[in-house]
């Protein structure tokens, strides 16, 4: 840093007066995303950060001897995306039956699903779980219900379970119901219901809580912890080679295997950077050691706590509502966590200085999460928390107050809005345009992120940048078009928030002097090419620290 002739400080252009760097890019397109100087056309990297950034001419003066150059070629590079919100869940992908298609739009039929379990089942003993992942209810070929009748089909001796992607509801077989002793007249229990079709038998279709009934019935795989040790470890570096494909170099976790994780660091298999969200006995474990939110390093760091779950689901429509869903009878959703546990959780991880997060979908449980939240603050106040609230779909005027009083961080849906627009009908457009409020949150001055819900949503942050950007879906229906948001706003919220909400902005999120050097290179502008084609756009390098970790 500077001075000019005339004495005035020049920006920090330059990190080092004399760097030889290690990499320096030039004749690209650059979206900074630092709105000290939004644009660029090149940058120079060394020890992993940016070092300087400017014209070509003023960067290819800093070519050195050991330096690597890259010609972008006129390509647009933006920040490395950031998902807030994934289940990460590379075991499943590597290992499981999967129905329906993870990444992308794809109708199956349920013909398929039966042959893919069969197929299964013919490998498994008698009485163990056959399992199938990602199905999508409104993704089907057939254009009615996975029921249990079909699933039947797979099998009447092993217990069949479909899980739906959306992660709050299953299918299951006769069989399954017969070992976990549910029967027509088994009532619902809190916080979950056993469905019935028409003339009051059960469909096969069991939400949220419902779904404890099976967990201890039947026998599932088991594996020794060696065995369990290289699948966790495979299913990490295979995830890690997905996220980077879409062009993400920052996750938050969902839990997962922590151990697995460094693991797969060390032998140079991570690609991307994780925050990780700790549950269960790791968090009791942080509480119990003092380990708070940002201990780690830029690869591997403790976030938030993993989503502490106060409702159902949007794509399975088991959020809790304040009102009723149309032509439910008077369902209103699921919640499921009552207030005084939820104070009682929020009070303790917030003592404890974790950053707190909680999942909630429906108005409701937004108002309960802050409720639980203020509470606490007034009680321990801490300043710069920044509660995160994963998913925050359905809002109104007095929650995005207080939302906005509390700080809070918002991960909402990213990729639904091309993805799932095939659900929005159960809702409706009123509904439509309080969900998913991208317009309204930053409006308001509240940094939203990105958050995927993988395995729930896609995970393509260029697939949810689209959606931002117009409302339009798959089905080229558009909901809530008031929510819109522009390009570079949807860039923002999938870069530099997706820092704020892990208390890293001034690490990385965007190219600036000094941060670390993750980008992304693109065929194509976002903010040129058809909208309907963002999506569409190639990911041509994914670049993490310096290092290229994805090469189309
Ligand atoms: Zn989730």
């Amino acid at each position: 840093m500077g001075l000019t002739a005339a004495g005035v400080l020049a920006r920090p252009l330059y990190a080092l007066a004399a760097i030889d760097p290690d990499l320096v890019v030039y004749n690209a397109k650059v979206y900074t995303i630092d709105s000290g100087q939004p644009r660029a056309e090149a940058f120079a990297i060394a020890n992993s950060r940016f070092v300087a950034i400017g014209t070509s001419a003023d960067m290819r003066a800093l070519i050195g001897k050991r330096t690597r150059t890259f010609d972008a070629r006129g390509m647009t590079i933006v920040p490395g995306f950031t998902d807030t919100h994934n289940h990460a869940g590379g075991t499943t992908l590597l290992y499981e039956v999967l129905v329906g298609n993870p990444f992308e739009v794809e109708f199956v039929t349920i013909q398929s699903i039966i042959d893919k379990l069969k197929n299964k089942a013919r490998g498994l003993p008698l009485g163990t779980w056959v399992e199938g992942y990602f199905h999508d209810d409104t993704k089907l070929k057939d254009q009615r219900p996975l029921n249990v009748r079909d699933l039947d089909q797979v099998s009447t001796e092993h217990p069949v379970v479909v899980q739906h992607r959306g992660g709050h509801t299953s299918f299951y077989n006769s069989r399954a119901f017969a070992l976990a002793n549910v029967t027509r007249a088994t009532p619902n229990p809190p916080g979950g219901t056993f469905d019935k079709d028409a003339n009051g038998e059960l469909n096969g279709r069991v939400t949220d809580l419902a779904r404890g009934a099976f967990s201890r019935v039947g026998t599932r795989p088991s594996f020794s912890p060696d065995q369990q040790a290289r699948r966790e470890r495979d299913g990490i570096a295979h995830i890690s080679k997905q996220f980077v494909r879409y062009g993400l170099t920052s996750v938050h976790h969902e839990g997962g295997d922590l151990a697995a994780i460094q693991d797969v660091r060390a032998r140079g298999e991570l690609l991307h950077r994780v925050s990780y969200e700790a549950s269960g006995p790791m968090l009791e474990h942080m509480i119990a050691s003092g380990i708070e939110t940002g201990f780690g390093d830029e690869w591997i760091k403790f976030g938030a706590t993993s989503e502490h779950t106060l409702d159902g689901s949007f794509s399975e429509r088991t959020m809790a509502l304040s009102f009723a869903y149309p032509g439910r009878n008077g369902y209103k959703g699921n919640v499921t966590e009552a207030q005084e546990a939820c104070n009682a959780w929020v009070e303790r991880v917030h003592r404890a200085g974790i950053q707190v997060n909680c999942h909630a979908n429906g108005d409701v449980a937004i108002d309960e999460y802050l409720t639980a939240f203020e509470r606490a603050q007034k009680l321990f106040p801490r300043a710069d928390a920044r509660p995160k609230i994963t998913h925050c779909t359905l809002i109104n005027d007095d929650l995005v107050r207080r939302i906005k009083a509390a700080g809070a961080v918002p991960a909402l849906f990213s990729t639904y809005a091309y993805y799932n627009t095939d659900k929005f009908p159960f809702y409706g457009e009123e509904f439509m345009k309080h969900a998913m409020a991208y317009r309204t949150l930053l409006d308001a001055g509240v940094p939203c992120t990105a958050g995927s819900d993988f395995s729930p949503g896609p995970f393509a942050p260029l697939m949810g940048i689209q959606g931002m950007v117009t409302r339009t879906g798959w089905d080229n229906t558009t909901w809530g078009a008031n929510q819109r948001i522009t390009v570079d706003e949807a860039l923002k919220v999938n870069t530099l928030n997706g820092a704020y909400a892990s208390h890293e902005e001034s690490s990385k999120g965007s190219i600036s002097v000094g941060k670390l050097a993750d980008f992304v290179v693109l065929a194509d502008d976002p903010h040129t090419v058809d909208a309907s084609k963002i999506k569409d756009i190639q990911v041509v390098q994914t670049v993490v620290g310096g290092a290229t970790a994805y090469q189309a």
